[in-house]
């Protein structure tokens, strides 16, 4: 592939990113995870906030873990979060410094091919592709590629492609260029392929088949779950308990939960529900005993959960805390105007943003 004019094009178009401005490989490492499953305009804020209080490997790692949790809360996906973390221990407890290599980078907890081939040539320009999904679309669309990229044998076979294209002499601007044209140019639908640098290129052009590029493999079909919360509120508290169990959201911190196969039915009811389809909230009601109520609908990756946020009023929380120690051990009463210190699941922090938990 012949790049000066995708270099002309990423010279004239692309976007400041304060990780693209440094060669500095922890901030790269902590964008690239942040961005992992996160829109740039979402995780921009969250970047700059997190390297404003961990600005070095020692910081982050000196940190206690609920703190990076809570700078990490609305991003989803802790298990990045609790890697960085992990991560930085263990290389403070060697050199205290970023591997050098691509072979360093990739022992670090949580870092693939595409984030130590990133941070590689972002950070050192060593010559390693960084495929994520804007790459897999343009390689596939560049070469009308009939392969399914989202298998393991999908990835070996972008990632030969990708070293057989990489430019040696300046691996950080191209993998920059290709990364920024998928973002930019090559969108998944409809892209304006006649303000294109790689048209005369471009094989999927050639033949028509853009719009049916790439090929992935079919998702699997979600699981339900019903999660039935209860938040008890006595006096100006309320109860909240950890997540342990290798589950989602697994260390942070939710309102007692019962799950169940499906919702039970919720007596007096006072109006029938309503379904906002943008944010999956189904309804806030109150019931005839003066109960509130929140349902939501969240999408994970894998399920669909249900969940429905029941605020009760109590006279005192310590009989409550001694009838669900057996099944939720980790529980701890904490004042309402305490909740934002916790690292919350999202659904949680949600929850507690739209009943104004912290004004009751
Ligand atoms: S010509 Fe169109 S399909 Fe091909 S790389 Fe450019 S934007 Fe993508």
């Amino acid at each position: 592939m012949k790049p000066d004019a995708l270099y002309r094009w990423y010279d004239r178009n692309h976007r400041v990113l304060p990780w693209r401005e440094t060669n500095d490989p922890y901030c790269i490492w902590v964008s690239e995870i942040i961005l992992q499953q996160t829109r740039v305009a979402q995780g921009m804020d969250y970047y700059m906030r997190f390297v404003r209080r961990f600005p070095d490997l020692r910081s982050l790692a000196e940190a206690a873990e609920d703190e990076v949790l809570v700078y990490w809360q609305g991003l989803g996906y802790y298990s990045r979060a609790r890697n960085l973390y992990r991560a930085a221990r263990l290389l403070c407890e060697e050199t205290g410094k970023m591997p050098t290599t691509y072979e360093g980078l990739r022992r670090m907890p949580g870092v693939g091919d595409y984030t130590a081939g990133a941070i590689a040539s972002f950070a050192y320009n060593l010559p390693y592709p960084a495929l994520d999904g804007n790459v897999y679309r343009v390689l596939s669309r560049l070469f009308d590629c009939d392969t399914v990229f989202d298998t393991s044998s999908g990835k070996r076979y972008f990632h030969s492609l990708a070293e057989q294209i990489l430019d040696r002499e300046n691996p950080r601007l191209f993998n920059s260029a290709v990364m920024e044209l998928g973002a930019l140019q090559c969108v998944p639908s409809q892209p304006d392929c006649s303000a294109c640098p790689l048209l005369s290129q471009c094989k999927a052009y050639s033949a028509g088949t853009v719009a049916f590029l790439p090929l992935r493999k079919p998702r699997p079909s979600l699981r339900d779950r019903f999660l039935n919360y209860t938040i008890y509120i006595s006096g100006s508290d309320t109860l909240l308990y950890q997540r342990r169990e290798k589950d989602i959201w697994q260390h942070l911190w939710e309102f007692p939960l019962l799950e169940t196969s499906s919702f039970p039915p919720l007596d007096g009811v006072a109006g029938g529900p309503s379904e906002d389809s943008m944010n999956g909230t189904k309804s806030t009601l109150a019931l005839r005993d003066g109960t509130i109520y929140k349902e939501y609908i969240h999408v994970l990756s894998h399920q669909r959960l249900h969940a429905r946020f029941v605020i009760r009023r109590v006279s005192s929380l310590e009989p409550v805390v001694r009838e669900l120690s057996s099944s939720l051990p980790l529980l701890r009463i904490v004042p309402l105007s305490d909740l934002s210190s916790y690292a919350l699941s999202r659904l949680t922090q949600k929850a507690v943003e739209e009943l104004q938990l912290a004004n009751l």
